[in-house]
């Protein structure tokens, strides 16, 4: 399903002004109200960022059966059929029957009830209700007609590309570096299948890359995978490093899910980093990593160890965030830029000829069967052999 822009950007438009005039009710205390002049949200979902999304009735201002993405409930943890709640903005809802439950019966599961079908159902209205910044630019994508993943992506990760156009500006940068059949590609993105496709567009581009990285997109292998793989450079060629973390951004524009093939439920993606987020949010303790002290190590489960530890310095920024699905590819980005460098400091020692270490680092974006998947690009460098940098490749 595709919209012209200017018609996403209206209903944007429209949804902001709506949630802006949508007084936050000082009445809240007030919870004795009839269901007749509170809205219900019917085939409702609870979001990881507390919010619920969910088909309206008796709202006024929108038709019955419109998908609205409320704001985070104050207390989402009452997230319950039958149940009035709360949005920390005032408003409050009547939650209605759940989401996969057909008139309020019935099995949870559908088998065969795939991403497109999810995605042919959803109208127009199922964009940002939530309520997100007017004035998007829509540079990265640069389309007149977009879809809803589309739409939500240029507004919570303007500069991104799809795969196809990232491989293209790739190849215009590094070509004029020698950058061809006797490079190598080196990655660090998160195990999870979703991320394939980039590996298999670098992969088609320039080989089969070399793969330092685990959950959440750290890059595990550390030194030592670095070391090998400056080793495995062919002669006379240079190496690209692609790394970062991912976020899924499903069919109704919601960010941190992903519409997953077979499969009626979507789920958390980037799953490590929702869970580690999780973990803060809970206030769990969470053992502080400083990128040198080796965490609580189970080693049946060391990675996401590792993963909370090291996000763990980011909870403040976390927990202040607007919306925190946005906000924790950001800041998983920030944590494996710092240890990217590091390996690369000490790692580029191993590098044999003259080439050149170039290094990609950005946010993957991950999107429903039939529509591209996208990179943000944030840091893109030029290092020498000794890994200085010599020159930014990113683009404005
Ligand atoms: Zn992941």
């Amino acid at each position: 399903m595709k919209f012209s822009a200017s018609t996403l950007l209206a209903i944007l438009a429209a949804f902001s002004q709506a949630e802006a005039f949508t007084t936050p009710r000082a009445t809240v205390q007030r919870i004795s109200t009839t269901s007749l002049d509170i809205t219900t949200l019917d085939e409702w979902q609870l979001l990881d960022n507390g919010s619920v999304v969910g088909s309206v009735r008796n709202h006024p201002t929108l038709a019955d059966g419109d998908i609205i993405t409320t704001s985070p409930l104050s207390r989402p943890d009452t997230a319950r059929s039958n149940n009035l709640v709360a949005t920390l903005t005032g408003s409050q809802y009547k939650l209605g029957r759940p989401m996969g439950v057909a008139g309020g019966a019935a099995p949870v599961e559908e088998p065969g009830f795939g991403r497109s079908t999810f995605v042919k159902t959803v109208g127009t209205t199922s964009l940002f209700a939530g309520g997100v910044a007017l004035g998007v630019e829509l540079g990265g994508i640069g389309k007149s007609e977009m879809t809803i993943p589309e739409a939500k992506i240029a507004v919570a990760f303007p500069g991104a590309l799809s795969n196809t156009e990232l491989m293209k500006r790739l190849e215009e940068r590094l070509g004029p570096y020698g950058y061809g059949t006797n490079s190598l590609v080196a990655t660090s993105l998160c195990c999870d299948e979703v991320n394939r496709p980039l590996e298999k567009a670098l992969a088609k581009q320039y080989d089969e890359p070399f793969v330092m990285g685990g959950l959440a997109g750290f890059p595990f292998g550390g030194v030592t995978s670095f070391g090998a793989m400056a080793h495995h450079i062919p002669d006379g060629g240079s190496c690209l490093v692609v790394y970062g973390p991912h976020v899924g951004v499903d069919s109704m524009g919601s960010v941190g899910t992903v519409n997953r093939r077979g499969r009626a439920k979507g789920g958390s993606c980037c799953g490590s980093a929702a869970a580690a987020l999780g973990k803060i949010r809970k206030g769990a303790m969470v053992p502080k990593g400083d990128g040198s002290a080796p965490p609580m190590i189970d080693s049946i489960d060391a990675q996401q160890a590792y993963v909370e530890a090291n996000l763990a310095p980011y909870a403040e920024r976390l927990l202040a965030a607007d919306d925190r699905n946005i906000e924790l590819p950001y800041a998983l980005y920030d944590a494996q830029k710092q240890m990217m460098d590091g390996i690369v400091a000490k790692g580029a020692s191993a590098m044999e000829g003259n080439g050149y270490i170039a290094m990609l680092g950005g946010i993957q974006i991950n999107t429903p069967d039939g529509i591209s998947d996208y990179f943000l690009p944030l840091s893109f460098d030029l290092r020498n052999n000794q890994g200085k940098i010599v020159k930014s490749l990113l683009w404005a």
